[in-house]
């Protein structure tokens, strides 16, 4: 705020008090977005949030995906920011490592990295760290504007429509209701003869014009849709589906409170193409995850219709979860069957006014627990960027796109090819071995040999370099190691030659 030149600002005709950012979806990236904001240009700018939900400090009803997520250090870079941090650390579990439920009953721990040095996971629930956010932008001045779902912009004139997302309980003598108008999606113009229209009101859209407009409406981002209708061949758009599903479980505080099994650790059961994860909540459950193939494999969805195939399933494969869930065939039909999907899309961005936040932008799979950090860290590098180009939003949003797509794109990548190192590499030997001299060389030799997960999980090293930096440690550690074998080979031959020679 301190920097914001206002000369600089490409919006015309407007006062600097009538200035406004709408920021679409109140989720974890739109919250935080709103607080951002709220904070660097609150003075300048009004800074709403419409969401199409409920107010979830009201309702502890439908939160979303996962219950929990876990967060790690890119997260809370970015709650530190805010000042949020210490309130998100403290009602979250820190997760040391991995928790591994052999197929043989064997448990182990392998631990993420150096936990005296911060490297850990915090599982938090979803809801609460909304609502942590909602409270904050409140506090900041945001205005939260919530049952209103953006059904259209007009994109010329930088206009919103929100529909009342059910039949509106507005008070007639604070609210504006703006009459019906229709859309006429294929070109995005508003037809102008529907706006006279204001009889046989069937639903209401409230109109709301906006200088910049933030996209962080999810995965199924209506904004992102918007933009891709308007700008046709300019705008890349990729969607795929994972035939992995997943089903939700709870694991139930025991009578006295406390947890059922070890809390400060992630679980895996690893199964090779399936595996049950469970992540701690601070009220002594957890949540488990049950990631299966939909149909195709003789372990799926599709293959478990009855109470006995699905104690079948757990009885070979996660017995020792059976008397953690004396409900668990309740749990597990009532459970809807979610599906996994990744998405990508270019630019991020349309001219100095529209921007995609996180999922809206780039949903990717939860194998690396990385989806709602990457969403934080747009929003970091979204402030960062307008303190950068003194709120020159073309310069902000420009270099905003392209910066995050080549990042978001990596950890897409990383995080599909994670699923087969949780569901089946965590189980092996090698594996292991492999993994406990890459933590500690890296620690030993950290720029020589650096662990990706460290960077990824436990730096703010933009996800690009952390795989650069890698694979030079690893082409460093390839020549080291074959320059020792042969050093080790001449030696031998040599010392067997002279041995020969005094025999
Ligand atoms: C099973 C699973 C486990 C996961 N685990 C992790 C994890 O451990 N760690 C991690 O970092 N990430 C994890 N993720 C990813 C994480 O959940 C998402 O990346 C994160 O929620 C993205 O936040 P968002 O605000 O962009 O989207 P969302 O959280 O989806 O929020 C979008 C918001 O926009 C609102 N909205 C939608 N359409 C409109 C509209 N037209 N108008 C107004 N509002 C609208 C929605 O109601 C919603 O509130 C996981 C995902 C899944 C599926």
């Amino acid at each position: 705020m301190e920097h914001f030149d206002y000369s600089k600002s490409s919006v015309d005709g407007l006062q600097a008090s009538s200035r406004r950012i709408v920021v679409v979806g109140g989720g974890l990236a739109g919250a935080l977005e709103g607080l951002f904001l709220a904070k660097r240009l609150g003075s300048s700018y009004e800074i709403k949030i419409y969401e199409k939900r409920e107010d979830p400090r009201l309702h502890w009803g439908e939160s979303g995906r996962s219950i929990n997520l876990a967060l790690s250090t890119r997260g809370l870079t970015a709650l530190d920011k805010v000042g949020l941090s210490k309130e998100v650390l403290s009602v979250g579990v820190p997760m040391y490592g991995r928790g591994i439920h052999h197929s043989n009953g064997r448990f182990e721990i392998q631990p993420y990295g150096f936990s005296q040095k911060g490297e850990f996971l915090t599982s938090i629930s979803r809801h609460v760290l909304n609502c942590i956010l909602l409270n904050a932008c409140e506090r900041a001045g945001v205005v939260l504007c919530f049952k209103k779902a953006c059904s259209s912009i007009d994109l010329s004139n930088n206009i919103l429509y929100f529909e009342e997302s059910e039949v509106p309980a507005l008070n007639p003598t604070t609210d504006t209701i703006e009459p019906q108008v229709s859309w006429d999606f294929a070109s995005s113009k508003l037809l102008e003869s529907d706006i006279q229209r204001t009889s046989d009101v069937s639903y209401n859209i409230n109109m709301v014009k906006a200088d910049v407009i933030i996209g962080a409406d999810g995965v199924f981002s209506r904004v992102r849709q918007i933009l891709e209708n308007y700008t046709k061949s300019k705008f890349n758009y990729n969607q795929v589906y994972l035939p992995t599903c997943y089903k939700e479980l709870t694991i139930s505080p025991s009578p006295s409170g406390s947890y059922a099994m070890y809390p400060n650790c992630l679980h895996i059961w690893p199964r090779g193409h399936f595996m049950l994860i469970a992540l701690p909540n601070s009220d002594g459950s957890f949540t488990c995850t049950l990631f299966m193939d939909e149909d195709g494999c003789p372990v799926s969805f599709k293959n478990i219709e009855t109470n006995e195939q699905l104690l079948n399933l757990f009885t070979c494969y996660f017995n020792d979860v059976i008397p953690l869930i004396p409900d668990l065939v309740k749990q597990y039909f009532q459970s809807p069957i979610s599906f996994l999907l990744y998405t990508q899309c270019e630019p991020y961005h349309f001219e100095n006014r529209i921007v995609l936040i996180g999922d809206a932008a780039h949903a990717i799979v939860p194998f690396y627990g990385q989806g709602c950090n990457l969403a934080f860290e747009d929003c970091r590098i979204l402030d960062e960027l307008i303190e950068l180009h003194s709120g020159n939003w073309c310069d902000v949003l420009k270099h905003f796109s392209q910066s995050r797509k080549s990042n978001a794109d990596v950890i897409a990548r990383l995080a599909l090819e994670n699923y087969m190192e949780m569901a089946q590499k965590t189980s092996s030997r090698l594996f292991l071995l492999k993994r406990r001299i890459q933590i500690t060389l890296s620690e030993w030799f950290p720029n020589a040999f650096p662990s990706l997960y460290r960077l990824v999980s436990f730096t703010n090293v933009p996800y690009r370099d952390a795989v650069s930096l890698v694979e030079k440690g690893n082409s460093v550690f390839r020549k080291y190691l074959i320059c020792s074998l042969c050093l080790t080979t001449l030696a031998s031959v040599y010392g067997i030659k002279c041995l020969w020679r005094t025999n």
